[in-house]
């Protein structure tokens, strides 16, 4: 239970991917609770009991029970491929922050990782970054790991909600500003630090040796990043030629999470093989709302219809232009979210481990024709969230 944080801040997202239920940005709950008191957290609800009676206790046995229950049920869907009512077939993906997560990944019938976010790997180090051997073995493990199926590794997206420590290069002081969101983050980090970037791409680029790997870039902006992340990914290889060592081919994607970026798909998918939707950050930037800020946390809106309107646009600009589009943010895994994702003609979910079976749920029982439909309607809306609680 933490004070401060929104729904999908790195708090949040890492917790869910460790299975520890959690409520963020209650403003005041480490001052309500005393030490060594019982607390009940619903972190489905966004709720947290303090002190709670034995009649709550209980009934949050009961619910907790349930929960155990439900995911039993949805476990014999496992190895049942996502097709819809209508025979389209849906690629669910798993979200994944260290190499050893595609157990749970594979556990849960990923038929991939869609999203492995590798900040993680250069995060909390002591002011030492890993060097191109231990990368690759960390994205070999990955690899190796999802027995044949495709792995996406997205280049470091450190700064704002993802610090380095002070002592590294580039890191700590030198990305934590006053508006750190808007700053030296991401790709724009990585081109700053191009010997850093070239040493996480050969890293990934010879983990391709041993399996099928895509990069994804985050947070690209300009046309000016993806001609000099692209230029700078030819040079990494050119340099493991040299040195004669073994290199598997990529398919390289952008994240489409800045409005510039999706305003500007068109260019943008001509560039890349593929594209994935980051929905956590295109919230905050189309909305200017800060996702790690509690006290705007209820106008972060997935729903927004100037969200959904950029979301349809990708989408349908990479089925022009046959490039696959996916979505890797947190909205990919919220069920509620699924029938109208579909509608909107996404094919290509990715999501924590944890929530994909209750996605499959929905896509197994989902009409996508039918859908596209009622979805152009929820996206004319001025109140997409009403039409979505109608059905
Ligand atoms: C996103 O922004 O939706 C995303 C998947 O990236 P992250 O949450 O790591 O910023
Ligand atoms: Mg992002």
């Amino acid at each position: 239970v933490t004070d401060v944080g929104g729904k999908t801040s790195h708090t949040a997202i890492v917790a869910r991917s460790l299975g520890i239920p959690a409520v963020v940005g209650t403003r005041r709950a480490s001052a309500a609770a005393p030490a060594g008191e019982w607390v009940i957290i619903d972190g489905d609800a966004g709720v947290v009991i303090i002190s709670p009676t034995p009649a709550e206790l209980s009934e949050y046995r009961f619910k907790q029970r349930q929960s155990r229950q439900e995911a039993e049920r949805l476990a014999h869907i496992k190895n049942t491929p996502a097709v819809t009512q209508d025979g389209q077939h849906i690629t669910l993906l798993a979200n994944i922050e260290r190499p050893a997560d595609v157990a749970t990944a594979v556990d849960m019938g990923a038929v991939g990782v869609g999203l492995m976010r590798s900040e993680f790997l250069f995060m909390g180090r002591g002011g030492k970054l890993p060097d191109e051997d231990e990368q690759y073995a960390a994205y070999r493990r990955a690899v190796e790991g999802m027995q044949g199926m495709p792995v996406t590794i997205r280049t470091a997206d450190v700064g704002a909600d993802k610090l380095l420590d002070d002592a590294q290069p580039g890191g700590g002081a030198a990305v934590r500003r006053l508006n750190p969101a808007l700053g030296l983050r991401a790709i724009r980090w990585s081109l700053a630090e191009p010997d850093i970037f070239l040493t996480q791409v050969r890293a990934i680029l010879r983990a391709a040796a041993h399996g099928a790997v895509n990069i994804l870039i985050p947070m690209l902006a300009q046309m000016g990043e993806a001609r000099q992340t692209l230029a700078l990914i030819t040079r990494a290889r050119a340099q493991l030629e040299a040195r004669g060592v073994a290199c598997g081919a990529v398919r390289v994607g952008a994240m489409i999470e800045v409005p510039a970026a999706a305003l500007m798909v068109r260019q943008f998918a001509q560039q890349f093989d593929f594209l994935s939707i980051g929905t956590n950050d295109l919230v905050q930037y189309t909305l200017a709302v800060d996702r790690t800020d509690e006290a705007v946390a209820h106008l972060y809106d997935p729903l927004h219809p100037a969200v959904l309107r950029l979301i349809a646009d990708v989408i349908a600009e990479g089925a022009a232009q046959g490039k696959p589009v996916s979505i890797c943010g947190e909205m990919a895994g919220d069920a509620a979210m699924t029938r109208l994702l579909l509608g909107m003609g996404l094919r290509h979910f990715s999501m924590h481990p944890s929530r994909l079976l209750a996605v499959k749920q929905e896509v197994l029982a989902a009409d996508a024709a039918q859908l596209a439909e009622w979805a152009r309607a929820v996206l004319e809306s001025d109140e997409p969230a009403a039409l979505l609680a109608a059905g």
